[in-house]
């Protein structure tokens, strides 16, 4: 008998809800400081291949009404460079959110860099402090890919608690911080990585699999169990075309649900930035004693990460 088809879990829907929540907030931020809030992208060398991804961002910015500016550090001591720049941008009140160009040149230190960004300003959750909050159940921010990840399942009506869930991959802004999500919506979580001996073993037992390797086709649908969730984070330039960390013909037919690359964890990722960049910005107003933001109910569509239930061990 054919099996119906995977159901696709497209992120395009999704983020629209959001960037459309988004760009009411934006307008009412607007009519009560003035001016909208504004997001620093600060870019260290042009060629890498994440530009085609912050130019994506600076473009959403625009079309819902917020302030995109992309500030490019030159000279000859560029982590210097970047250091002072994300020192003035933290004192900047016009400037709500900061995210920097990963990864940084071979010259350049990660740490002091990312401990120069303002942590209330770190939308994308990289300071080690907005990591430990997010770790210790506190709120704060964590990474946007991340949250996507998360809110790609449950947006989808995708069941976490009780289940067996696989994560490839242990980066600090993608695999760890999404398998410490699953584990707080109670799922059971194993995380592979290179060094993992078995990784077929591991994949075929998951009733949730999230890809996130960087390597195209690494998971393919003879690995995977019958009816296996997948989300694929995975985004890789192949032949002119983009491609996920699953091979995606061969799972489809095996899984039942999966995201596409691209038009899957991508666009949410880029919408829940901007929705970070939101929340940032109500909250520094809030602090500054600026006056409460006229705000609509971007909860609704923007659920925060749930804190791990007390007593919840
Ligand atoms: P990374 O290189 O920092 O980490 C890759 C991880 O995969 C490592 O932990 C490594 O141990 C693991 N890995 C590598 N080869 C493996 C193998 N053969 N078996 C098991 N594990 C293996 O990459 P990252 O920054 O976490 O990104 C991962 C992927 O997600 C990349 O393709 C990247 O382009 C993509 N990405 C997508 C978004 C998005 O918005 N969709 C955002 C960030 C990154």
């Amino acid at each position: 008998m054919a099996r119906a088809p995977a159901r696709l879990l497209l992120g395009g829907p999704l983020a629209q809800a959001i960037l459309a929540t988004v760009a009411t907030e934006a307008s009412l931020y607007r009519e009560s400081h003035g001016h909208p809030p504004a997001l620093a992208v600060v870019v260290c060398g042009h060629e890498a291949p994440s530009m085609v991804y912050l130019r994506q961002i600076l473009r959403g910015c625009e079309k819902v009404g917020l302030d995109g500016r992309l500030v490019e550090i030159e000279g000859e001591d560029p982590e210097r460079g970047l250091i002072d720049a994300l020192r003035g941008l933290g004192e900047d009140p016009t400037v709500a959110g900061i995210i920097v160009q990963m990864p940084l040149p071979q010259t350049v230190r990660l740490r002091p860099v990312v401990e120069a960004i303002d942590p209330a300003k770190d939308i994308d959750g990289i300071h080690p402090l907005n990591a430990g909050l997010v770790r210790l159940g506190y709120d704060g921010f964590v990474p946007a890919t991340a949250h996507a990840t998360l809110e790609i399942l449950k947006g989808h009506g995708i069941e976490i608690a009780g289940r067996e869930a696989v994560v490839v991959g242990r980066s600090t802004v993608v695999g760890m911080p999404v398998a410490f999500l699953l584990v707080r919506e109670n799922a059971t979580v194993t995380v592979c990585h290179s060094k993992t001996r078995d990784l077929r073993r591991h994949v075929r037992g998951a009733e949730i699999v999230v890809v996130a390797a960087g390597h195209p086709g690494l998971v393919t649908g003879d690995m995977l169990r019958r009816g296996a969730v997948v989300v694929d984070v995975g985004i890789n330039a192949v032949d002119g075309r983009l491609v996920g960390d699953v091979d995606f013909p061969s799972a489809e037919r095996v899984a039942s649900a999966i995201t596409p690359v691209p038009g899957g964890v991508g666009p949410l990722t880029n919408a829940l930035l901007l929705a970070h960049l939101m929340r940032a910005a109500r909250r520094q107003a809030e602090a500054r004693g600026a006056g409460a933001t006229a705000r609509s109910d971007i909860g609704a569509v923007v659920p925060t990460i749930p804190s791990l239930t007390r007593g919840g061990s």
